[in-house]
């Protein structure tokens, strides 16, 4: 897209109404044109390392979104975000195994110490 093409006044694609060039969704109907964008895109949905780390940490600590983050990015035709996506499922488990472990060990050694 260039920057002359990108200062024009356009319309939506969905209900055909002049909107802002800049706007991201439709007022009048909207239609999110961010997720055409992304999803016009040839080479693919990438990661990067950071947010991978990011999402490493949710899945440990939180095994919820783990859980979530991991099933979506398994899904994802793309080697690299199934990798992430299954990096994601595993950390979720062993978070919860050792959640499950400690606290085992906890209510173990509570009825030790009683
Ligand atoms: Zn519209």
């Amino acid at each position: 897209m260039s920057e002359a093409q990108a200062q024009q006044p356009r319309n939506c694609v969905s209900c055909g109404r002049s909107i802002s060039w800049d706007a991201n969704v439709c007022p009048y109907c909207g239609h999110d044109f961010r997720a055409q964008a992304y999803a016009s895109q040839p080479r693919g949905e990438t990661i990067s390392s950071g947010v991978k780390i990011l999402f490493y940490l949710l899945s440990f600590f939180i095994p919820i979104v783990g859980f979530i983050i991991g099933a979506i990015y398994y899904s994802k035709p793309e080697p690299e975000l199934k990798e992430t996506g299954k990096m994601c499922l595993i950390l979720a488990v062993l978070s919860i195994v050792i959640a499950v472990v400690c606290w085992g060990g906890i209510i173990g050694l509570g009825f030790l110490a009683t």
